[in-house]
């Protein structure tokens, strides 16, 4: 990733790709504070264009908030920043990674002392788990490690952390085979994907886990709209894992998993073992957003 053209926005100047380092002694690096954010722009209608980049900046600041870190610039000069990337790097449909993290300017646990630095990088990246999953669906397992406790590392903040335990989570389901973990929480019951919310119907009515041990996914907010817009009914209760196992569908959802069917939990078949019809429809109906083809979502699109 890092031997390449481009540039990257760091610290509040547009740097040659090659030249965005930081020292080993970043105090991120060591004791795994830092916070970031997955954001996309799509090849729209309209031109290129980021989708939601407000509520992403917003969750951004809110996980520096809730790390009592202090950002250094406003919310504005972040989502000014990120059409600045996309466009100096003439990039039309990307991935865009927004990070903040602890300088090398001290060691030990506490980051008093230590100053926040911003980094924004944008890169071409297609469907994260495969072309084909978008149209078959993905097989999945549940995971032998749970997601973290809500008084642990805290599920509202998207924290660099965190992702050691899905890390753990995808390796362990990716060496076995699948394609994707799903984690429970400390109860048991449902929590997400390494890097994705879950949705299942059952009986025509959308189900959601409680997230109390999840992030509050951007993707997840637009499929309860965009469900509501198709008279579909969005229900949040706790979810088991055999909740899963009878559903009529399942699908994953993220900014970079966007609407992802599972086909298959734990060697179970879900529903008919491809994707479901429901899933179908509000995959079509996502894309047709991210895109620009619907003229009532255009305000979640920010023109680069
Ligand atoms: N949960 C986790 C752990 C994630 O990493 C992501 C991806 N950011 C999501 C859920 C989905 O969130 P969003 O739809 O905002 O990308």
């Amino acid at each position: 990733m890092a031997d390449r053209d481009g540039l990257i926005w760091f610290d509040g100047k547009l740097v040659p790709w090659r030249e965005a380092n930081v020292h080993v002694l970043t105090h991120s690096l060591h004791y795994g504070l830092a916070v970031f954010e997955g954001v996309r722009a799509y090849n729209t209608d309209i031109g290129t264009a980021i989708f939601r980049l407000q509520d992403h900046t917003r969750r951004f600041f809110n996980s520096g908030r809730i790390y009592m870190m202090e950002m250094p610039y406003t919310q504005e000069q972040i989502n000014e920043a990120h059409r600045e990337v996309v466009r100096e790097n003439k990039l039309d449909s990307c991935y865009i990674r927004p990070i903040a993290f602890y300088g090398s300017e001290k060691m030990g646990v506490s980051p008093r002392g230590a100053r926040v630095h911003v980094a924004i990088a944008a890169w071409p990246w297609g469907a994260y788990l495969g072309e084909d999953g978008m149209e078959r669906g993905i097989r999945v397992k549940t995971s032998s490690f749970q997601r973290a406790h809500v008084n642990s590392t805290m599920p509202r903040a998207k924290l660099a952390s965190t992702y050691a335990n899905s890390i753990l989570a995808n390796t362990e389901a990716t060496q076995d085979g699948y394609d994707e973990a799903l984690l429970l929480d400390t109860q048991g019951f449902v929590a997400e994907g390494s890097g994705e919310n879950l949705f299942i119907v059952q009986d025509g009515i959308l189900y959601e886990p409680e997230i109390a041990s999840a992030l509050t996914g951007i993707t997840r907010a637009t499929v309860q709209t965009v469900a509501a817009d198709l008279g579909l009914e969005v229900r949040s209760r706790r979810l088991t894992r055999d909740d899963i196992y009878i559903a009529d569908e399942a699908f994953f959802t993220g900014t970079a998993a966007e609407v992802t069917p599972i086909r298959e939990l734990d060697n179970r078949r879900i529903g008919s073992g491809s994707r479901g019809p429901v899933t179908e429809k509000l995959q079509k109906a996502f894309f047709d957003i991210v895109n620009g083809r619907d003229a009532k979502y255009h305000h979640w699109l920010t023109k680069v």
